[in-house]
């Protein structure tokens, strides 16, 4: 999963853990993208990225689609393999897409998915095939990249640095909210999910749990 985040409009780190939630709950690995580089006046919004995802596993990689360079890295991530950009409209997408695959009609299918509610339905996304072998899909929104039918488990899950506390609170239906001997609210005293990332999962427990 291809998270595409630009300089302008500067990158939204409730948006980016919100993805990573749903990524890992699909078990697939992701990649935060910088795009509009070139529009960057320094490197403080990369530095910042990399900063808070690099360490937890998650590769930042800054582009330009007017940086050969940096998109030559980009196919080489892509290479062989199934991705999914997704990202707010305007990060660059579409402009990615053709930059990496110039001068094709290169439009292979709509991709079609499972709804929450059981139903199939296109989703308005495209999926592309790479020269070397692989494909990349082109969403049109965040909508089509949700978390449906999203537990408290799921979310901790989506948490790489809070993973591995889950099940060690006191009360075994512990809430993670006013109880005591709760595992996850000591990870966060440990310091070992930042306070950003912290704000964000309670923030994801309130919008897409019970
Ligand atoms: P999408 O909605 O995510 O598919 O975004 P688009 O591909 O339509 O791009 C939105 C706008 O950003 C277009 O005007 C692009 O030309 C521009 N854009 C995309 N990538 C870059 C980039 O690396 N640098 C700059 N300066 N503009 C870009
Ligand atoms: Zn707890």
């Amino acid at each position: 999963v291809i998270i595409v985040m630009a300089v302008q409009p500067e990158p939204n780190a409730y948006l980016i853990d919100r993805y990573l939630v749903a990524t890992e709950n699909l078990h697939a690995d992701g990649l935060i993208l910088l795009n509009k580089m070139d529009l960057a006046e320094n490197e403080s919004i990369l530095t910042r990225l990399r900063d808070e995802y690099e360490k937890l596993g998650y590769p930042v990689l800054p582009t330009s689609i007017s940086d050969a360079g940096s998109m030559h890295n980009l196919h080489q991530r892509l290479n062989h393999k199934t991705s999914i950009l997704v990202g707010l409209s305007g990060v660059g997408k579409s402009a990615l897409i053709k930059t990496l695959l110039p001068g094709q009609n290169i439009r292979v299918g709509e991709v079609s998915a499972a709804s929450g509610e059981g139903t199939h339905t296109t989703t308005g996304s495209i999926l592309y095939h790479l020269p070397e072998g692989g494909d990349i899909i082109d969403s049109p929104g965040v909508r089509d990249f949700g978390l449906w039918n999203t537990t408290a488990d799921d979310v901790i899950y989506g948490f790489v640095e809070l993973r591995n506390h889950a099940g060690h609170c006191k009360f075994s239906d512990c809430k993670h909210d006013i109880e005591p001997g709760c595992a996850i609210k000591d990870a966060f005293a440990d310091g070992e999910i930042s306070e950003q990332r912290f704000k964000n999962y309670k923030k994801i427990i309130q919008e897409y749990t019970n």
